[in-house]
C-alpha cells in the first residue's frame, strides 16, 4: 500500500474533496517507469487540481501533483535503471494523468529528466515547474538580447513561486531586479532574494489608454498578465522583451495596443513549460543548478506533508503562498 492524496468528485453536486488515503500500488497507471517519490510541490495548477479542477482533471478519483522528484524503482525503458534520480514536471501529469502526490508514480520515460548534478531531489522540488518556467523565461530573454548593465528587469507576481525564482536567478546573473508585489510585507523577503527595487502592484493595475509610457524596463518576466501586462508593454525600453509566463491577474492583456511592438520593437515571448522539448528542459535544469543560488532557494521553502495539501491548494488560488512549497510525500 502507498499513501496518496486522492481527489474524488460527487457526481450529483459536482463538488470535489481531497484526502490522504492508503491505496493499493496496483491502482497506479500502467506505464514505463515506476518512481519512488521523495518530494513534490505546489503550483497554481495544483491548487486547481486539488480543488475545483479548473477543467484540467479528466477522471476521478484523481491523484494530483504536477511535479515530483525521486528514485527509479522499475523501468522498462533502457534510459532509466533502478536507483537513478529523476525529476518530472509538466506533460499534464497531475492533471490528465495521476501525479506526484503519492509515495509512488508510474509515468512514461520521455517525460522524465535525470536529476541535474548538484541538486538534491528536495531542491529540485523547491524549483519545480515554477522555477523551471522562470529559467525558461530568463533563457528566452537572453536569447533575445537581455544582458546585465542596461537597466532594471521587471518581475511581476514577484512573491509567488515563479516570481521568487525569477528574482533570485536574475539577481545572481547580475541584473538589477524590480519586483512587483501586491504584498508589501514581502519586501524584505524579495530584497533578500536580490531585488533592488520594490514596485507596488497598484502602480501597474490601472488600465492606461496611452499609446506608450516612459521607457523603464530592459526586460520582464510576467506571471500576472491582465491590466499589468498591458501597462508593462508600454513601459518597455526600445528593442527589449517581455516573457509572458502566467495569468495570475487575468487571461486577457487589458489596455494593450500595437504601439509598443511597432514603435519600440518590443517582443512578447510566450513561455510554456508543459510540453517543452527534452533538450531545452535539460539545458534549463543545468542552468538552474549553476545560476540559482541555493541559499536563496532555501529561503523560499515552506515545508509540507500530503495532509497539508488541501489547505495549501486553496491558499495558492488566493495568491497567499509565498515562495515555494516542498511536499515530503513520505
Ligand atoms: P503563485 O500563486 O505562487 O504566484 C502568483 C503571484 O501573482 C502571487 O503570489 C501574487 O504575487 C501575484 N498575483 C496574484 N493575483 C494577482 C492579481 N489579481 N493581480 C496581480 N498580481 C497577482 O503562482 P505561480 O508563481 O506558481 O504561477 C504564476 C502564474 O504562472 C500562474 O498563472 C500559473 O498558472 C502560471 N504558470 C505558467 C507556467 C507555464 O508553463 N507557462 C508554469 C507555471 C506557472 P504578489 O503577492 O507578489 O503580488
Amino acid at each position: 500500500m502507498i499513501n496518496a492524496l486522492v481527489v474524488t468528485k460527487d457526481e450529483e453536486s459536482g463538488k470535489t474533496s481531497a484526502s490522504v488515503e492508503a491505496i493499493d500500488e496496483s491502482r497506479l497507471p500502467d506505464s514505463e517507469v515506476v518512481v519512488a517519490v521523495d518530494y513534490s510541490t505546489v503550483n497554481y495548477k495544483d491548487g486547481l487540481c486539488i480543488g475545483p479542477g479548473g477543467g484540467l482533471v479528466r477522471n476521478y478519483p484523481h491523484v494530483p501533483g504536477i511535479d515530483f522528484a525521486g528514485t527509479v524503482e522499475k523501468s522498462t525503458d533502457d534510459r532509466y535503471k533502478p536507483g537513478d534520480k529523476v525529476v518530472l514536471t509538466g506533460w499534464r501529469v497531475g492533471e490528465a494523468h495521476w501525479g506526484g502526490y503519492a509515495q509512488k508514480a508510474c509515468v512514461r520515460a520521455d517525460w522524465l529528466v535525470p536529476l541535474p548534478k548538484g541538486l538534491t531531489t528536495r531542491q529540485a522540488m523547491a524549483v519545480g515547474t515554477a522555477g523551471l518556467t522562470s529559467m525558461l523565461a530568463v533563457m528566452a530573454l537572453e536569447d533575445h538580447g537581455l544582458e546585465p548593465g542596461h537597466g532594471p528587469v521587471l518581475v511581476t507576481g514577484a512573491a509567488g513561486g515563479v516570481g521568487s525564482v525569477a528574482t533570485a536567478i536574475l539577481a545572481k546573473l547580475g541584473h538589477e531586479v524590480a519586483a512587483v508585489t501586491g504584498r508589501p510585507e514581502t519586501a524584505e523577503y524579495l530584497k533578500s532574494l536580490g531585488a533592488s527595487q520594490i514596485v507596488a502592484r497598484e502602480e501597474l493595475t490601472e488600465v492606461s489608454r496611452k499609446p506608450l509610457e516612459g521607457e523603464a524596463w530592459t526586460g520582464c518576466v510576467d506571471a500576472v498578465a491582465g491590466a499589468m501586462l498591458g501597462r508593462v508593454l508600454k513601459q518597455m525600453k526600445y528593442g527589449t522583451s517581455v516573457a509572458a509566463v502566467g495569468l495570475a491577474g487575468g487571461a486577457a492583456i487589458e489596455g494593450a495596443l500595437i504601439t509598443p511592438f511597432i514603435l519600440r520593437g518590443v517582443n512578447l515571448l510566450g513561455i510554456d513549460s508543459v510540453m517543452q522539448p527534452y533538450k531545452n528542459r535539460v539545458r534549463a535544469w543545468e542552468r538552474i543548478a549553476s545560476d540559482l543560488p541555493m541559499d536563496h532557494l532555501d529561503a523560499m521553502i515552506q515545508n509540507a506533508t500530503l495532509s497539508d495539501l488541501p489547505g495549501l491548494g486553496a491558499d495558492i488560488l488566493k495568491g497567499k503562498v509565498r515562495g515555494r512549497v516542498v511536499v515530503d510525500v513520505n
